[in-house]
C-alpha cells in the first residue's frame, strides 16, 4: 500500500486519475506526504463495492460477528496507540497529549459499538385482535461519510463505528487537510478481516470526491461533519436522490457563569474547553457569559489564567498547537483584525513559543472583554483559540443570550442552585447541556448533535445506531 492509494473493495489501488495531493505539517508548513486525489469514478467504484458487501457477506454476517470485528479493531488501535498518536499530532498539529486522547477515543468507539452490535433490537406493538406487529431495525444499506480535519482519528471511529455495527457498508471521504490517521486506521481495519467492500476509503478534495459521494444515487444515507455552508450543499445534492442526511455543523457554544458558581473550577474547565485542539472543535465553548455582579472579579481570574497559555509545535505538547492551515490561520487572524478595527478590547493573550517555526500556522490564544452582543465574535464560529466574554443581567437575560445565535450544539451552566440548573437545562436549545462541567473526553456514550444551524440527527451513543438504521413495520394477520 502507498499512502496515495484509495481503498476500494478490500484493495489499495491508485486513484483513477493517478493524481495526488500534498499534505503538510501545520507546525512547520512543510510537506510530510502525499494522499490520493480521489475522483467521482473512485467514489462510484467504492459505492458499488459497498453495495456488494452489504448484499453479500457483510450484510449476512451475524450481529455478534460484526461486533467482534469492531471490537478487534478497537483493540488493534490501542496496540498501535503510540504510532497513531505521533501520526495524528504531526498531521493535524495538535499537541501529543490530545492526539493520544483522540486515538484512545477512536478505539473506544469501536469497543462501544462492537459491544452494541448484537444489542440493537426491534419492538412489537399491541394492535388489533388477530394481528401481530413487529418493528424491525434494519441497516440503511450503503452509507456515505464525509468528515473534517480537526479530529480525523476520532471521527473515523465516531462515524464508522455505529454505521458498521448497525450492518451498513461504508464509503468514507476524509478531509484533504489531514487524513493520514484515517489511511492508517483503514489499513489496520483491512488486517482485521472485514469482508471486501465493507469499508472503503477515498481521500480527495471536497468539491470532487466529497461532492461525488453526496450526489451519488447509490447511497442510502450521508453522514457529514463540517461547515454549515458545505452542509447546505450536501443536503441539496442528497435531496436530488432523496438521500437522508445526518449533519453536525459546528456551534457558538456558551459557558454561562452565575455568581454562586465555583469560579476556580469553572475557569479551569472553560479555558481547557476553549483551547482544546486550538479552538478547532465544533463544541468549543467560545462564549463565556458572566453574571454582571461578578463580571469584573471573574475576568481578573480568567485573564490571569489566559495569560499563562502557551502555543507551539505539536511535539512541544503545550496548551495549543498551530491551526490546521494557512487558510485557517488567515481566517482566524481576520477575526482578530476586524475586532481591533471595531474597538473590541483584548483582555489577555497567550504566547507563541519562541522556538516555533515562522512557517507554522500559529495564532495566540486571545480573550476579548465586553464583546458587544451583536458583534461577530459573539455570534460567529471562529474555529480558533478565541474566547468572547459577555456580561448578563439575570437568568432570563442569560437564556436569551445563550439562545441568541444561529447555533445550538452544546452549553455549560455554572451555578450551585439546583432549581436554576434544571431551568437552564430545559430552556437552552442545544444538543448537550453540561451542569458544572463541560465536554466529557470524547463522550462516546452520549448522544450528540445540534439544534438550528448546528445540524440535525444525532451521533454517538445508541442514538447514532438509530440514525444508521431504519424501522420496518411488519404486520401479521394470523386470524
Ligand atoms: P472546514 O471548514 O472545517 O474545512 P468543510 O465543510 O469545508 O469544513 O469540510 C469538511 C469536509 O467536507 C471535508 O472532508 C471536505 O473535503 C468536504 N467538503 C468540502 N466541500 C465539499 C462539497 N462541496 N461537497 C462535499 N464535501 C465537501
Amino acid at each position: 500500500m502507498n499512502s496515495a492509494d484509495v481503498f476500494i473493495d478490500g484493495k489499495w489501488v491508485r486513484p483513477s486519475s493517478g493524481a495526488t495531493l500534498d499534505t503538510v505539517a501545520p507546525s512547520t508548513g512543510k510537506k510530510i506526504g502525499t494522499i490520493a486525489r480521489g475522483t467521482a469514478q473512485d467514489i462510484d467504484l467504492a459505492v458499488q463495492a459497498a453495495r456488494r458487501a452489504f448484499e453479500g457477506p457483510w450484510g449476512q454476517m451475524a450481529a455478534v460477528d460484526r461486533g467482534r470485528l469492531l471490537s478487534r479493531l478497537g483493540q488493534k488501535i490501542l496496540e498501535h496507540e503510540d504510532e497513531l498518536t505521533a501520526l495524528e499530532a504531526l498531521d493535524t498539529g495538535k499537541a501529543l497529549k490530545l492526539a493520544r486522547n483522540d486515538v484512545k477515543a477512536a478505539a473506544r468507539y469501536f469497543e462501544f459499538y462492537g459491544g452494541a452490535a448484537d444489542k440493537l433490537h426491534g419492538e412489537t406493538i399491541p394492535f388489533l385482535s388477530g394481528y401481530q406487529v413487529m418493528i424491525l431495525r434494519e441497516p440503511r444499506g450503503v452509507t456515505g461519510h464525509i468528515i473534517p480535519w480537526n479530529y480525523p482519528a476520532q471521527m473515523f471511529g465516531r462515524t464508522l463505528g455505529p454505521a458498521l455495527a448497525a450492518g451498513n457498508a461504508a464509503v468514507l471521504k476524509p478531509a484533504e487537510e489531514a487524513c493520514l490517521s484515517c489511511i492508517r486506521l483503514t489499513e489496520l481495519a483491512a488486517e482485521i478481516g472485514f469482508p471486501d467492500g465493507t469499508i472503503n476509503l477515498v481521500p480527495g478534495l471536497g468539491e470532487e470526491a466529497g461532492a461525488a459521494l453526496s450526489s451519488h444515487d447509490g447511497i442510502d444515507l450521508i453522514s457529514f461533519t463540517g461547515s454549515p455552508e458545505v452542509g447546505v450543499l450536501i443536503q441539496k445534492s442528497a435531496a436530488e436522490n432523496h438521500v437522508p442526511c445526518v449533519l453536525e455543523l459546528g456551534g457558538k457554544s456558551p459557558q454561562i457563569v452565575f455568581a454562586d458558581a465555583d469560579h476556580t473550577k469553572a475557569i479551569e474547565t472553560i479555558v481547557a474547553a476553549l483551547v482544546q485542539n486550538t479552538g478547532q472543535t465544533c463544541s468549543a465553548g467560545s462564549r463565556v457569559l458572566i453574571e454582571r455582579s461578578i463580571y469584573d472579579d471573574f475576568m481578573v481570574q480568567l485573564t490571569r489564567r489566559f495569560k499563562q497559555l502557551r502555543t507551539g509545535a505539536h511535539d512541544l505538547d503545550l496548551d495549543c498547537g498551530p491551526v490546521i492551515s494557512k487558510v485557517q490561520q488567515e481566517r482566524v487572524l481576520g477575526f482578530l483584525e476586524r475586532a481591533e478595527k471595531d474597538g473590541v478590547q483584548i483582555a489577555a493573550q497567550g504566547t507563541v513559543d519562541p522556538s516555533s517555526s515562522a512557517d507554522g500556522y500559529f495564532v495566540p490564544p486571545t480573550l476579548y472583554r465586553m464583546v458587544p452582543r451583536d458583534h461577530e465574535l459573539a455570534l460567529e464560529e471562529v474555529f480558533g483559540p478565541v474566547l468572547a466574554a459577555i456580561p448578563f443581567d439575570d437568568e432570563a437575560d442569560a437564556i436569551r443570550l445563550a439562545n441568541g445565535t444561529d447555533y445550538g450544539l452544546i452549553a455549560g451552566v455554572w451555578t450551585d442552585s439546583g432549581a436554576r440548573q434544571m431551568r437552564l437545562a430545559k430552556a437552552i436549545r442545544a444538543g448537550q447541556v453540561y451542569v458544572n462541567g463541560y465536554g466529557a473526553g470524547g463522550g462516546i456514550e452520549l448522544p450528540f448533535g445540534g439544534f438550528k444551524k448546528s445540524g440535525h440527527g444525532r451521533e454517538k451513543g445508541f442514538e447514532a445506531l438509530r440514525e444508521f438504521t431504519v424501522a420496518k413495520t411488519v404486520v401479521f394477520n394470523h386470524g
